[in-house]
């Protein structure tokens, strides 16, 4: 674009050295603007078009830039031709920076652009000496040194940015697995449950989808914490997250912790004997990890009690949960150790 412009500033006020090229080389001015024309508009397509095409774009903006390169390359030599060497410098240098602010995250790119013109300048000093050679040969230097620093500088700042960008990405990450999981258990927390549920709701309305529940708590774990201390209570509380995960059916459904030692599993798409099957799993699963409950009046080993609820189709999250809570509650009071779904008529 900058390229363009300065070709098209030549329209409006016109540059005697320019005037010289057009006059000397009336078709170069023709093939730069065609070239940057439908250059431009390769890479406004290529850039618009489907992710697919990146490395196209980097291939098409590696050889235009060449092109580009080469065609200023000729209108320096013509400018060098004609005798006026005088404007080559100022003009490279401005190209060279114009060039550097715009590619310097891409190493390759940058030289094979700078590269020609660095020679052309380079030329120009000791092919066409002038009463400034050690002067220029001096400035060339500083150019040089300028150009390379301004790299450097600009190109830690990319890679700092980027750097920033992917600790800010992973930082999210972190947050947002902290705000949805429990940090005890690593299972959904009762905040992503919730939305879960609702999503499961809306899609059961939606597509008349089956949902079930199943509210689970530990039997007696108070006395387990008092025996055992509070620190086995909760690596108990772990394992049995474990085989809460170990039962599910497939990664959609959702074991969660609801609070304390109490948690609740998400079935979408699950018929009330389906839950009835998970929740049989979730016992076997609890049973064959025969954590010692020496002070639980009803085994040997800890055990859970369960309530499983399907959605009927005038349901709201809340009352289904307290359907789920309501058959737990009734599984407690049969004894424990044992499921019960939820009946409407109680
Ligand atoms: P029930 O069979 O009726 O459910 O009796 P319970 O003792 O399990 O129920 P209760 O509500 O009386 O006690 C729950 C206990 O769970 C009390 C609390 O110390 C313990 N608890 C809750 N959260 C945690 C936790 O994160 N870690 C540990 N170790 N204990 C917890
Ligand atoms: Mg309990
Ligand atoms: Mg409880």
């Amino acid at each position: 674009m900058f390229c363009l412009f300065i070709l098209g500033r030549h329209y409006f006020t016109p540059v005697q050295s320019i005037a010289q090229i057009t006059h000397l080389f009336p078709e170069l001015e023709t093939v730069m603007g065609l070239v940057l024309a439908l250059s431009s508009s390769g890479i406004f397509i290529l850039r618009m078009a489907h992710d697919q095409y990146a490395e196209w774009l980097s291939q098409f903006l590696h050889g235009t830039l060449l092109c580009i390169s080469a065609l200023w390359v000729g209108c320096f030599y013509i400018l060098l031709a004609s005798g006026d060497s005088r404007i080559v410098f100022p003009f490279a240098a401005l190209l060279i920076f114009t060039a550097l602010i715009s590619l310097y995250f891409d190493g390759r790119v940058l030289l094979s652009f700078t590269l020609p013109i660095w020679l052309v300048i380079l030329v120009c000093n000791f092919v066409y000496p002038s009463d400034l050679t050690v002067l220029n040969a001096v400035l060339y230097v500083l150019l040089a040194c300028l150009f390379e620093s301004g790299r450097r500088i600009l190109r830690g700042w990319f890679v700092l940015a980027i750097r920033r960008e992917q600790e800010n990405r992973e930082l999210i990450k972190q947050l947002q697995s902290l705000a949805n999981h429990d940090p005890l258990t690593g299972l959904a927390n009762r905040r992503s449950f919730h939305l879960l549920l609702d999503k499961a709701i809306q899609r059961h309305q939606q597509c008349n989808t089956s949902v079930s529940l199943i509210m689970l708590d530990v039997d007696y774990f108070k006395k387990y914490n008092d025996h055992y201390g509070h620190q086995a209570g909760d690596e108990c509380l772990r394992s049995i997250a474990k085989c809460l995960e170990g039962a599910t059916r497939s990664t959609q459904d959702v074991a969660a912790r609801f609070g304390g030692e109490e948690f609740i599993m998400l079935l979408p798409d699950a018929t009330e004997q389906q839950a009835v099957d998970v929740a049989k799993r979730i016992q076997q699963n609890i049973h064959m990890l025969g954590i010692l409950h020496a002070e639980s009046p009803v085994a040997a080993y800890v055990t859970i009690s369960q309530g499983i609820t399907s959605l009927t189709p005038a349901t709201t999250a809340t009352r289904f949960i307290a359907e789920a809570d309501a058959a737990l509650y009734a599984a407690k009071e049969a004894g424990r150790n044992q499921w019960q779904i939820f009946q409407t008529d109680k």
